[in-house]
């Protein structure tokens, strides 16, 4: 597999630690709100970056963190008069319900901040022995110019004039030193620990090199973020975990890029954001949105906007309507290999093996979505003529449920055998030309929020997509 290298700037050949396994580690959310679409087109490509991985027979394991304290989640809780422990547990739930809808791969150990204390205090108290830190009044610093590495993912330059800073996410363009370790003040409210160290939090760079360290190992293959973790998060990362272990801390530093609206970043502060739920009460699948990622590459912008989003609504129903059409149509056996059979056979070799290229070439999502509907249209071809062959059928089905496993575009679900009856029903009236009744019938279908196509010999039903 190739895949471009934040920390070389370049397309590399893929090697893992250990044969045959991948331990990757993404950064999770901040569960301070709803994430919103933009945050989720990131939890989408860290989906696709484990499934190439399965899709080449790898096993992976994968840690997401839940960061529950910080500036944001404290700030928050205490806004909303409850509990740290409340207020982000709430908002883990809805960020859980988000990913299922996108049918991201939920083979993830999510692990929270707050359940790592101990690690992380157990990194800074020797990051403070081994002079990498220091004590100031209101915390513990990590200095950046103890690290002689610092800048090599971000290219940030220490100039030896710099500030120390407390917040968690500050000014891109200066390297500084950061918080390790926060002293308690009465903005945190009831949130503090002790312990190895006084009464006070974590930063937020520290939580993640904790967690990777403690779940995956002092070096890991893969770290995925958004573009813009790259300074200072990833670089501190970097910083003090190396610092910590005298090991390299990551092999593959993978960077997704942003979701845009009007041509600006997708973000809370700037107010133009969408969640999940926004999309839905509007009517679109959530998968639709899925699709508008997989249909670009990882590391191009997004532009965000609704007439888009419904194009892909639409290929989602034909994607959708392509499956459920093969499988109901009629099979029988050719007695011996036919020139459609070869041909069949041929076509789906060639596709199967351009979409593993396109996977492999640094995750060419949108080639390989390309190769994925190039199968469906040859699935529809068959379809149209009402009959295919058992062994047409299982190398064009085995092929899209393979490429499928990749994309997760298409997931089964059952039709309630209340409108199978209705359809039953209309396909019967439609036959005696009573064609009132039959439009009638296809209209209380629709109502409830399903679509019936007409195959040549029979019906397909599926969930009903905006149009
Ligand atoms: P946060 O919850 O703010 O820590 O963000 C979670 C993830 O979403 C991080 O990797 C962010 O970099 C990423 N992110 C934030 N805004 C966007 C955006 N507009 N497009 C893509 N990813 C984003
Ligand atoms: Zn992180």
């Amino acid at each position: 597999m190739e895949i471009y290298n934040t920390l070389s700037k370049k397309v590399e050949n893929f090697k893992a630690l250990k044969e045959g396994l991948v331990t990757m580690y993404t950064c999770g959310p901040t569960v301070y709100n709803y994430v919103h679409i933009g945050n989720l087109r990131t939890f989408i490509f860290y989906d696709m970056v484990k499934r190439a991985f399965k899709f080449n027979d790898y096993k992976v394991k994968h840690v997401m963190n839940i960061t529950d304290v910080d500036d944001k989640t404290i700030k928050g809780a205490i806004e909303s008069r409850v509990s740290l422990k409340e207020y982000t547990e709430l908002y883990t739930k809805y960020f859980m319900e988000d990913l299922e809808k996108l049918n991201v791969d939920m083979d993830i150990k999510f692990t929270k901040a707050t359940d790592n204390i101990d690690e992380m205090q157990k990194i800074i108290a020797k990051l403070l022995k081994e002079g990498y830190a220091y004590e100031a009044e209101d915390g513990i610093y990590f200095s950046v110019s103890k690290f002689k590495d610092y800048g090599k993912l971000s290219g940030m330059k220490v100039n030896g004039d710099y500030s120390r800073i407390k917040t968690d996410e500050y000014d891109k363009d200066n390297a500084a030193d950061f918080a390790l370790w926060k002293y308690w003040d009465t903005n945190d409210g009831k949130v503090h620990w002790e312990g190895k160290l006084k009464k006070g939090r974590p930063g937020w760079h520290i939580e993640c090199s904790a967690m990777s360290m403690k779940y995956l190992g002092k070096t890991i293959d893969i770290h995925c973020g958004a573009v813009d973790l790259i300074f200072p998060h990833h670089e501190n990362e970097i910083a003090q975990s190396e610092s910590y272990s005298k090991q390299k801390f990551v092999d593959y530093w993978l960077h997704g890029e942003h979701l845009l609206v009007n041509n600006q970043k997708m973000s809370k502060s700037l107010n133009n954001f969408y969640t999940l739920r926004d999309l839905e009460k509007q009517g679109f699948n959530p998968l639709s949105f899925r699709l508008m990622v997989i249909d670009s590459h990882y590391r191009n912008k997004l532009d965000f906007n609704f007439e888009n989003l419904r194009k892909y609504e639409k290929l989602l129903g034909k994607i959708d309507l392509s499956i459920k059409a093969l499988n109901k149509t009629k099979k029988y056996d050719e007695k011996e290999d036919s020139y459609s059979r070869i041909q069949t056979k041929q076509k789906v070799d060639n596709e199967l093996q351009a979409f593993k290229e396109a996977v492999n070439n640094d995750l060419n999502t949108h080639e390989a979505l390309q190769h994925f509907l190039s199968l469906l249209d040859l699935a529809d071809e068959k379809t149209e003529k009402g009959k295919i062959d058992n062994k047409e059928f299982s190398a064009l089905s085995n092929a899209i449920s393979k490429m499928n496993g990749f994309l997760g575009v298409y997931i089964d679900y059952e039709i309630p055998q209340e409108m199978i009856a209705l359809a039953e029903e209309r396909e019967k009236k439609r036959k005696d030309k009573d064609f009132v009744a039959a439009d009638l019938l296809r209209q209380r279908i629709s109502e409830n929020g399903y679509f019936i196509a007409d195959l040549p010999n029979t019906f397909v039903i599926t969930k009903k997509y905006l149009d």
